[in-house]
């Protein structure tokens, strides 16, 4: 975990290698210090506030959460008593969606089927015992506007994109903006409820601000130009895809016969078969908030793993 000066008294909290669950966080020391998302269990958390604590003198008074998924708000309880700020959607998100005791049971369970094994063997870096969901209090719509010591902080509604209740931080005078995940930067991008053409005008959103420094919710730091490329790998998805769901190939066959190019040295290249599967579901004219099927298409992406292992071989 590596404490980065993004601007000034602005901070991002970074974890390589950017695999599953290891997140960013971010950190700006004014107006009581603002916390952007927490991480999936409390070690990691602790670690996070410990990093931003040899920056600042106080516990900070606000956190915002980006979205619900666990690897950016299971930590909260350990920041009670800031204000948490989060989209409303984002809130009840948190409440019925996947619980920590279920991770737990899932990465120690001796019965798996063998082809979540290695989603089970990830969860273990995790410690998800003593979790109480914290969800946030202070519910926003489209955005709102803070001020930090007379600069200020837009928090900007930009989903449903990657989950329903996406937020992106924005920092007008230090030009940085902290995207959740909305972008995942040299990391194959997930999503769960949303749509493609939300989660491509979030990515207009994001570079119409022009920023100058861009801290991801997974990957590392960039700028405007790597989130083009995000841009440009959701369109190329997109286009490969439609063809193959018109020729009536399921989406894990039309997955393994996408040729990923230059995308296909970003971690997790196999998390492809999400995409196809959102791909197909708009073209089946699917609603954005129909449910994913999170095991289905976890078992998917492993045997997408071993198809491109085998064929590379
Ligand atoms: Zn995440």
């Amino acid at each position: 975990m590596e404490l980065r000066q993004v601007a000034p008294n602005v901070y991002a909290c970074l974890q390589p290698d950017w695999g599953l669950g290891l997140s960013n966080s971010g950190f700006v020391n004014r107006g009581g210090g603002l916390i952007v998302d927490t991480f999936w269990d409390l070690p990691r958390t602790r670690t996070m506030i410990e990093l931003y604590a040899t920056v600042s003198q106080e516990p900070a008074r606000r956190l915002v959460n980006t979205h619900h998924n666990g690897d950016h708000c299971w930590g909260n309880q350990l920041l009670r008593d800031a204000e948490i700020i989060g989209h409303r959607l984002c809130a009840e998100a948190m409440m019925k969606d996947l619980k920590p005791e279920t991770l737990q049971a899932m990465a120690r369970s001796p019965d798996l089927a063998p082809e979540l094994r290695s989603f089970a063997e990830a969860l273990l870096e995790f410690d998800f015992d003593g979790i109480e969901l914290t969800p946030p209090t202070t519910l926003i719509e489209d955005r709102l506007d803070l001020d930090l010591d007379g600069r200020p902080a837009e928090i900007l509604y930009v989903g449903p994109a990657h989950t329903a209740g996406d937020v992106i931080v924005h920092l007008p005078e230090e030009r940085v903006v902290f995207g959740g995940d909305v972008l995942f930067i040299s990391c194959t991008p997930i999503g769960w409820e949303g749509t493609f053409s939300r989660w491509l005008e979030a990515l207009d959103q994001i570079i119409g601000l022009e920023p100058e420094v861009v801290v991801p919710g997974h990957g590392p730091v960039c700028g405007v130009e790597e989130v083009r490329e995000l841009k440009r790998y959701f369109e190329y998805v997109i286009a490969e895809s439609k063809p193959l769901f018109e020729a009536e190939l399921s989406a894990l066959e039309a997955a393994k016969r996408i040729d990923l190019g230059p995308y296909a040295d970003w971690a997790e290249p196999e998390r492809l078969i999400f995409n196809v599967e959102r791909a197909y579901r708009e073209l089946r004219g699917d609603q954005w908030d129909a449910p994913v099927n999170a095991v289905g298409l976890l078992s998917q992406a492993s045997e997408l793993r071993r198809h491109r292992e085998t064929s590379r071989a």
